[in-house]
Formats: C-alpha cells, structure tokens, sequence
C-alpha cells in the first residue's frame, strides 16, 4: 500500500501553457518558475516547457536560475539581488539579471567588468509595491549608469520591469503610468530595451492593457486560480493529491495523509473526493486524518484531497480560501513525504 502521492500532469501542464499563451499573445510568456516550480519540480517541467514553446524562463534568485539554465537554452530571468560570487556564476551562464538598486547595479557592472562581458540587465522602477526597485527620483541616474556601462561593453539594458500590487485597478494604473514614464525616460536617454514587463498572472489575464511585450506567469500556468477569484478558461490544476484509506470505523474512515504532510489541520471541515462522492474531513492529525464514510469504504481506496476537480475534489485555492490562504502555499507545503510522480 502507496502512501499520499502528489500526480502531476504534464498533458495539463502543456494544454495550461498554450492557453496562456494564446490568451496573452502578442506579449510573450516568461514562465516564473520560483519554489521549484511552485512545488512541482523543475526538472521535468523546464524541458516541458522549452518543448511548448516557452522562450523565456524566471527563477527569482541564481541558484534556480542556474538549474532551469542547466536545462534549457533559452532566456533565464533571476531578479534576486544577489551576492557579487552569485552574480559572477549568472554571467557565466548567460543569466538576465533584474535590477532594482544602485548598489547591486554596481555589483553587477564590476562582476560584469572581471568577467570581461556584456550582462543583460533589466531595470526595475519601483511602481508603488515599494519592494525593490529604483524609487521614479533615482530613475534619471540608474539610467545614466547602466547606460555609460552600456557604451562601455559591461551591461546591455535589455529590459525594463516593475511588479504590480493586483489590490486595485485603479493603483495599477497608476502604476502603469510610472512604468510607462520610465520607459520614455530611459529611451530618451539613448536607451532601446527588448522587453518591457509589468504583469503577474492576474493583471495580465484580466487586463489586456496592462501587459507589456513580456508576461511573467507562475501560478496560472501550473492552474493555480487566485483565491476570491473565478475560474480561468482553458486552465485546470496540474496536480492531484491523493492518499489511501487506512482504516475503516462505523462512520469513519481514516486516510493516511495527515499535518506532518504538510496539510495545514485546520483544513477540516473541507470536502474532498472519496469513491463514495464528496465528503468532509471530520479530523487532521498528524500522519492521518478521519473523513466522513461512505457505502462500499474499504482498505486501499483512495481519496482525492485537491485536483483538477475530475471526481468532484476542490482545487488547491478552494482548499486555501478555508483558511485565508493563496492556492501556492498549500501545494508548496507539502513535505517531500508526499511522492510526486510525473505522469503523461
Ligand atoms: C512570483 C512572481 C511572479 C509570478 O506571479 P504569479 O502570480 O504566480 O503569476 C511574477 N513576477 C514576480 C516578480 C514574482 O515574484
């Protein structure tokens, strides 16, 4: 008898890739692919990509970087700021660096120096998240220095960025206007960007008028919907999380997968699939949990706590909306006790 298993499905994965870009297009697709591809695993998911046709890829820092370059040719996107020996391994392996402040701008013009190369920067105005990024009154001279680096061999400024907050339309427009008035700032000043990028998942799916040339998508392609949001056309979840029945009581049934698995206990309460239809989780401990019965409950069986929805089960961000959280938190806190088996 199997443990849980998290199935992950590359035929979903491939389908959920070609909507998004048809969705998107003529702005292109940057695959985000932070958290080891949100808990999915980038070793097989890279070259799946890579083969549907996605020709940009991010990591948010070097090391995911450089496993997603050890996989693919195409453009990479790290844009941590990083320490000077991580950003000497990036430009050794072709890496696009974001940049979002005058030291690391500097770090990464001296690395770019030793190495003797030209980097691919993009810059990034800070449009109100006030995360990281140039703030619009240090604009004028971080374009000045990337572009002196430009005339000199070190940095080719390949791209502007900045990320929105998604709370309001009305805040991302105006954040959309500094974005846009940055751009005009850097051209004016001789620069030519090949991309510009603004838009996460949501904004780009539901606001066509945001997106710049570049799109950066985690969640919606691996099918993780927003929570409080509706369902997305063409998009399902690419993983299913199942686990066999254990024990049958009178009225209960104890399933192996438990909060040592990484389930969060106050999922109960939560329907989920059994064979017998949907029932509710009535109890999590720690390696097990107790799920209503049904008519024909036997060892062995399985249930499906989230999936795609085939047999009636929520999907992760119905699962995270119970308890105030976003789909990706309940997919990447699965512990590695969980097996994760790739399938067609
Ligand atoms: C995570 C992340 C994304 C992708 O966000 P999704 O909502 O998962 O599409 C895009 N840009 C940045 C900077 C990110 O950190």
């Amino acid at each position: 008898m199997t443990g849980p298993v998290l199935e992950i499905s590359r035929s979903a994965f491939r389908r959920n890739i070609s909507a998004v870009q048809r969705r998107l297009a003529p702005s292109e697709l940057l695959l985000v692919m932070k958290d080891d591809a949100y808990g999915l695993g980038i070793d097989w998911s890279v070259p799946e990509a890579a083969a549907a046709g996605v020709t940009w890829f991010g990591g948010y820092d070097i090391a995911t970087a450089l496993r997603i370059r050890a996989l693919t040719d195409q453009r990479v996107y790290a844009w941590a700021t990083s320490p000077r020996a991580e950003i000497a391994e990036a430009i050794a392996s072709d890496i696009d660096l974001g940049v979002g402040s005058a030291a690391y701008l500097d770090d990464v013009i001296v690395e770019a120096g030793r190495a003797g190369a030209r980097v691919r920067v993009h810059l990034k105005i800070d449009t109100g998240l006030h995360r990281n990024g140039f703030r619009p009154e240090q604009w004028r001279e971080a374009v000045m220095t990337a572009l002196a680096a430009e005339r000199s061999g070190t940095v080719a400024v390949a791209g502007v960025w900045s990320h929105l907050a998604e709370a309001s339309d009305a805040e991302d427009d105006t954040a959309q206007h500094v974005f846009l008035d940055a751009v005009a700032q850097l051209v004016d000043a001789g620069g030519s960007p090949e991309v510009l990028h603004l838009t996460a998942s949501a904004a780009a799916w539901w606001r066509p008028e945001l997106r710049g040339s570049l799109s950066r998508i985690g969640a919606f392609c691996y099918g993780i919907r927003s929570a409080d949001g509706p369902p997305l056309d063409g998009l399902s979840l690419i993983a299913r999380l199942t686990a066999p029945v254990e024990q049958v009581d009178a009225d209960a049934v104890r399933v192996g997968i438990g909060a040592f698995h990484g389930l969060p206990s106050i999922l109960r309460g939560a329907e989920i699939a059994t064979p017998g239809g949907t029932r509710p989780v009535l109890r999590i401990d720690g390696a097990s949990m107790t799920v209503a019965s049904w008519e024909g409950a036997e060892v062995g069986q399985r249930v499906v706590l989230f999936g795609p929805g085939s047999a009636g089960e929520p999907d992760a961000t119905a699962l995270a909306e119970r308890v105030d959280t976003v789909g990706e938190e309940i997919i990447t806190r699965l512990t590695p006790a969980v097996r994760r088996v790739v399938i067609d």
